[in-house]
């Protein structure tokens, strides 16, 4: 489903060069779900990035469902990804002058999705914001934004989704409860997860928890 073979990625600011991976080794099979856990400053985010093809590595390869992204031009791999890949965000990451449902919709705007309407009230349904439709990011709690943003990560069924510590500004209890609708939906689907946590908890629900330290990922 998902394999990295030697990637290698680092930034250069000014005079330094920050070395992220210099030969990543990973593998996923379809419908596992995993969890990524590590130190702030390990690179989490940066793989996430990675993965989706929004930023380039600088050496290796990353292959998703076979497609191979050294052999996609940049806006190839943008539709590869708004065609695969969904994406939930610690701040929620919602477009804030549209509502509830109009955030859901936006996905279905770059994929062929037959209506759209149906099957985002239908997901903020099951998320339990059907009253909340017409409702600004503004106008919601945290909870709330965050199962907008799940809601939104699913509307054209994606191969995988990409979980940047989706909890993280949540407290617990509404953490959990986000946590609860992200896994019921994911698994009812079949649909692959990586999840970057920082909690314990939230990566037990995952078939298998890995530490990413020094570049590389150690499975826990
Ligand atoms: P994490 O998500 O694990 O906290 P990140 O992947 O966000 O870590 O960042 C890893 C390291 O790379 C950090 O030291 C961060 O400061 C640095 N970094 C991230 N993005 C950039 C960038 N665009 N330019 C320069 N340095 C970056
Ligand atoms: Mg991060």
């Amino acid at each position: 489903m998902l394999e990295l073979k030697s990637l290698k990625k680092s930034y250069v600011q000014g005079k330094e060069t920050i070395e992220i991976f210099e030969d990543l080794n990973f593998t996923l099979e379809e419908g596992q779900r995993v969890a990524i856990m590590g130190k702030s400053g390990s690179g989490k985010s940066t793989f996430l990035s990675l993965v989706s093809g929004i930023i380039k590595a600088d050496g290796g390869s990353i292959s998703l469902k076979g497609v191979s992204y050294n052999d996609l031009e940049e806006s190839e791999i943008n539709d590869f990804r708004a065609t695969n890949i969904g994406f939930v965000f610690q701040n929620f990451h919602l477009v804030s002058y549209l509502n509830a449902l109009e955030n859901v919709m936006l996905p279905a705007k770059v994929c062929n999705i037959s209506k759209p309407k149906e099957k985002a009230i239908e997901l903020l349904t099951s998320v339990g914001l059907s009253h909340r439709l017409d409702h600004l990011p503004s106008q919601l709690s945290g909870g709330e934004k965050q199962r907008v943003a799940i809601a939104r990560a699913l509307i054209h069924n994606p191969k995988i989704i990409l979980a940047d510590e989706p909890s993280g500004n949540l407290d617990e209890e509404t953490g959990n409860a986000v946590m609860d609708k992200l896994f019921e939906l994911i698994k009812k689907n079949g649909t692959t997860l990586i999840l970057v946590t920082h909690s314990k908890d939230v990566a037990k629900r995952c078939e298998k928890t890995y530490e990413l330290v020094l570049g590389n990922l150690n499975q826990c």
